[in-house]
């Protein structure tokens, strides 16, 4: 996705369900992999979120790929910032949901092994014609992340702004933990609270301890596929 100078500013972030490990960068650019540099952030330093500048220079010692510009500003990218820039200013509204319309540009994964050990990573361009060093939900643990081995994996898309209000994937996570939800009740009780609260915008996928799989989203769409417990793969939108 571009801002609104037509730059890229990455965001991802990648949790291990063993022991609450984490790792996040956030307003990235020209880094080929984000969610590897997440990765790296998590085994190779003392921190959890690593942002702009900082994050680069870490990317640098790790000796990560490096894009140019041009690699992420592809022809789609640049018509779908000029009809987002067309469209007159929507107004913002405080108590109520984010103004800005989520689109195709998150990637988010949610895992179980054998052994139940869960994980989840997510990775994004943000939201078209978002203001240069604005971040969403998706590098910040317990919104746009979360995984835990004694409840669930999540990874959260839509309106940033609007799933860090709810802390989405750790309020799912809750459900699972203080309620007894599986996977499906939980993502029920989060997007009923996205919807309810502040009528928010947005969806998730969740792998649960057992490895029951769910999702769900207020968005008209999103984009899924899972395989549960080895059986049938089955795909959604
Ligand atoms: N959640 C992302 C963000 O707000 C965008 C998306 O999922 O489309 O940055």
């Amino acid at each position: 996705m571009l801002n609104e100078f037509g730059g890229v500013e990455m965001d991802a972030a990648i949790m291990d369900g063993r022991d609450l490990a984490a790792g996040a960068v956030a307003a990235v650019s020209n880094i080929a992999n984000p969610v590897a540099l997440a990765r790296l952030v998590m085994e190779r330093s003392p921190h959890v979120l690593l942002v702009a500048e900082g994050a680069r220079r870490f990317a640098e010692q790790c000796g990560v790929a490096f894009q140019p510009d041009a690699y992420f500003r592809t022809p789609e990218r640049v018509a779908e910032l000029a009809r987002a820039q067309e469209k007159p200013p929507a107004t913002p509204d405080p108590g109520g949901s984010h103004p800005l319309e989520p689109s195709c540009g998150t990637v988010g994964a949610v895992a179980r092994d054998r052994q139940g050990n869960l994980a989840a990573a997510t990775s994004t361009g943000g939201l078209v014609n978002k203001r240069v060093g604005r971040v969403g939900d998706s590098p910040i643990i317990g919104a746009g992340v979360y995984a835990d081995n004694a409840t669930c994996a999540v990874s959260a898309t839509g309106c940033g702004e609007d799933l860090l209000r709810v802390v989405i994937a750790k309020t799912i996570a809750d459900a699972i933990a203080f309620r007894g939800d599986d996977a499906r009740a939980a993502v029920a009780e989060g997007i009923a609270q996205l919807q309810r609260r502040i009528g928010g915008s947005g969806g998730v996928i969740v792998i649960d301890r057992e490895g029951h799989c769910a999702s769900g989203f207020t968005t008209r769409r999103m984009l899924y596929a899972a395989i549960e417990r080895g059986g049938e793969s089955l795909c959604g939108f």
